[in-house]
């Protein structure tokens, strides 16, 4: 049924009854970005047990410097290089960088794993002079996620929303990207294990439950990731598995911070009723046609539903 709101566009409606709840979570329920800061305390910590206070310093600087120019290079758009630190050159020597140290990646996945904090963290020891072993690697790793994890905060209105979607008895999953764990070898190189990556993932995921995401289960990004076709389909799958009968696609909801990640194969492939993009800081709520909606507050979805 389509209905009028005296001050937007048409929006479909999903009635709350037959409503599925699908989520990102970095970026979307959670402040990850900036998180990212807090969780190299962890490195931190765990480099200081082993090489003292003034090295773990200089490494923990480096990797935030190195995580900020994946972040800003990522981000460019139109050529734009002046938010850049070093510009396109050094944005371009990170990622040959990342292609040498991912032979085998490459090579049994296609394609690289741009964000791999064991990878940051083994080049911020690098330019410090330092000599770091594939453990000292792991657990600063962990230590960072696990830092991060529980620092994070997650969007009031977006807890608002889950408990109104509780309220209403409803299910919601988890479509999370994966953390892209990487195990280093005696040689250097870092190795990919899906299995493993995303066992890990899932451990930090089940810390959010409490934090009030009280979700049904996450389906995370290990091998196929967003936005292909695959990864929502295996998460789809197991949200059928889970409720014990199909969802109707019409009826649910997924919301993300990136339209071509998180929202556009859902929408456009799959034909999910409605689709919330989060933009951080918005202060309106603005629908961009019957299928999609833009927001800073994810509780202002409510209104389109009945
Ligand atoms: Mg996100």
């Amino acid at each position: 049924m389509v209905s009028v709101k005296s001050k937007s566009k048409e929006v479909r409606e999903i009635s709350w009854s037959d409503s599925v709840w699908f989520f990102d979570i970095d970026d979307t329920l959670i402040n990850t970005e900036e998180a990212s800061l807090d969780g190299s305390e962890g490195v931190r910590k765990v480099i200081e047990a082993h090489l003292g206070e003034e090295k773990a310093k200089e490494i923990q600087e480096n990797f935030n410097k190195i995580f900020q120019l994946m972040v800003s290079g990522y981000r460019v758009i139109n050529n734009d290089w002046s938010k850049v630190e070093g510009g396109k050159e050094a944005f371009d020597a990170l990622l040959a960088k990342v292609e040498n140290c991912q032979s085998q990646v490459k090579q049994k996945y296609s394609a690289v794993k741009k964000w791999s904090r064991e990878m940051f963290i083994k080049f911020a020891a690098d330019q410090a002079g330092a000599n770091l072993t594939p453990e000292i690697i792991n657990e600063a790793a962990d230590s960072y996620w696990l830092t991060l994890t529980e620092k994070t905060i997650v969007y009031p209105r977006a807890l608002e929303l889950i408990k109104e979607i509780k309220n209403h008895n409803r299910p919601i999953f988890l479509f999370t990207s994966s953390d892209a764990r990487l195990k280093m070898t005696d040689g250097g190189q870092f190795e990919y294990d899906p299995e493993y990556s995303m066992a890990l993932k899932r451990e930090r995921i089940e810390l959010l439950r409490e934090k009030g995401v009280n979700f049904n289960i996450v389906s995370i990004g290990d091998p196929e990731d967003k936005p292909h076709l695959d990864f929502f389909q295996k998460g789809l799958q197991m949200a059928e598995a889970d409720l014990g009968k199909p969802v109707a696609l019409s009826n649910a909801i997924m919301f993300g911070d990136s339209f071509g990640g998180d929202l556009q194969t859902p929408k456009e492939k799959m034909g999910f009723g409605m689709v919330v993009l989060h933009q951080k800081g918005k202060q309106t709520t603005d629908v961009n046609d019957a299928h999609q909606i833009t927001t800073g507050n994810l509780h202002d979805v409510i209104q389109y539903l009945n």
